[in-house]
């Protein structure tokens, strides 16, 4: 049967929903196509938002690798930085960043200029669909999305020597430890569960920890737990339905999001909401996949869920509850991109756009 159940919650505190019959107005937001598989995941999305109805006014919002190579170090241009200006909320493809050297991350660069300090990452097991060993998980990752590692400062020292500053400060660790809890609080959650690596960074860690346990006091009613990173990570994978909210930094934020989407069935499943006090930027958790980029194969659940979030925190519940039903009774009814596919499992093997078909259908 198919499961009702409330689109995806994304911030703390949520919009409410809207007076039955009260059509929200038209919501501007920008609209990057990313790179890689991006453009194949963001079309099929915005296909699907479309059809459910979703009331959007979308300004395009050119990033990534072509931004680069036309000379503009940053990935971005003047021009993009003053679309998100006039935008409510960025739809973000992914982009592709070399490894190990050339330009700086887009991305970081997007969430500390804008302030996104917040990342959260909702996985839930979709069995028995979508074959997964954990059945009952339901996690949300709330990720510190400014500090830690990816602040971004890193120097030589000499030729064999390279340093990365990890930083951490009070208002950081106070301002994602609140929303955390908040989160859990307005979303019906019933724990919250602090890792860090505080017994070895007693100082940075150590500091992560204490204001866990500080802010923990305001919410009596939500239980909590604090686990070294190493065994949370493990008990993640072996046992990820003893969690249910996760608050942690940024590179094991990063880690552990991905550990769980990839648990729930592919890391093309997961979707994040990246919100700051201004801004609100919604993107899948994968990358750009060159290696399946052009062949129309890649599932564009990730984003389409990143565009429920988006609906919700728009305040457009309604269309947002059509598009995560009509993707439920897709996944409920076999329609299966490669990633997921299993044999004898699923009714059919659907690239990207057929996809997005069997969603539309189904709304
Ligand atoms: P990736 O997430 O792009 O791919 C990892 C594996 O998962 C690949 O085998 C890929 O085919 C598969 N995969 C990913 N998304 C999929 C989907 N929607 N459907 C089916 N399969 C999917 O990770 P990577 O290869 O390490 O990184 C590629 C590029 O993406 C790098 O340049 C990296 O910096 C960038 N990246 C960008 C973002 C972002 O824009 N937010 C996030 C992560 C990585």
């Amino acid at each position: 049967p198919t499961q009702e159940i409330d689109p995806m919650a994304t911030t703390a505190p949520s919009p409410k929903p809207l007076t039955p019959g009260t059509a929200p107005a038209p919501a501007t937001i920008a609209v990057a196509h990313g790179d890689g598989i991006g453009p194949e995941i963001m079309d099929a999305t915005l296909r699907v938002m479309e059809a459910a109805g979703a009331r959007l006014h979308c300004l395009p919002l050119e990033l990534g690798e072509a931004v680069y190579l036309a000379g503009h170090s940053a990935g971005i241009t003047a021009e993009g930085w003053d679309t998100i200006e006039k935008a409510q909320a960025i739809l973000k493809a992914p982009i592709t960043t070399p490894l190990g050297g050339g330009y700086k991350s887009l991305n970081v660069t997007l969430r500390k200029t804008l302030g996104l300090y917040a990342n959260i990452r909702p996985s839930r097991a979709y069995a028995p669909f979508v074959p997964t060993l954990h059945p009952a998980m339901d996690v949300v990752v709330v990720r510190e999305n400014e500090e830690d590692l990816y602040a971004g400062i890193e120097h030589r020292q000499t030729e064999d020597v390279y340093q990365c500053l990890k930083l951490v400060s009070r208002p950081g660790c106070e301002r994602i430890v609140r929303h955390a809890f908040a989160y859990a609080r307005t979303n019906g959650r019933k724990k919250v569960t602090c890792l860090t690596k505080s017994n070895i960074m007693k100082l940075t860690d150590g500091l992560f920890q204490r204001v866990f346990a500080e802010i923990g006091a305001e919410y009596p009613d939500i239980a909590q737990q604090h686990m070294i990173i190493d065994i949370g990570a493990a008990r993640l994978a072996c046992r990820p339905q003893d969690f249910d909210v996760i608050v942690t930094g940024n590179l094991y934020g990063d880690i552990i999001s991905d550990i769980a989407a990839e648990l729930t069935g592919s890391v093309g499943l997961g979707a994040s909401a990246n919100i700051g006090r201004d801004h609100a930027m919604f993107e899948a958790i994968h990358g750009s996949a060159p290696d399946i980029a052009g062949q129309g194969i890649a599932n564009p659940s990730g984003l389409l869920l990143a565009g429920v979030m988006m609906l919700v925190h728009l305040g457009q519940s309604e269309a947002a509850a059509r598009i995560h039903n009509a993707w439920l009774r897709a996944i409920e009814d076999g329609q299966h991109t490669a990633d997921i596919y299993r044999e004898g499992q699923s009714a059919a093997r659907l690239g990207t756009e057929g996809f997005a078909d069997a969603v539309i259908a189904r709304l």
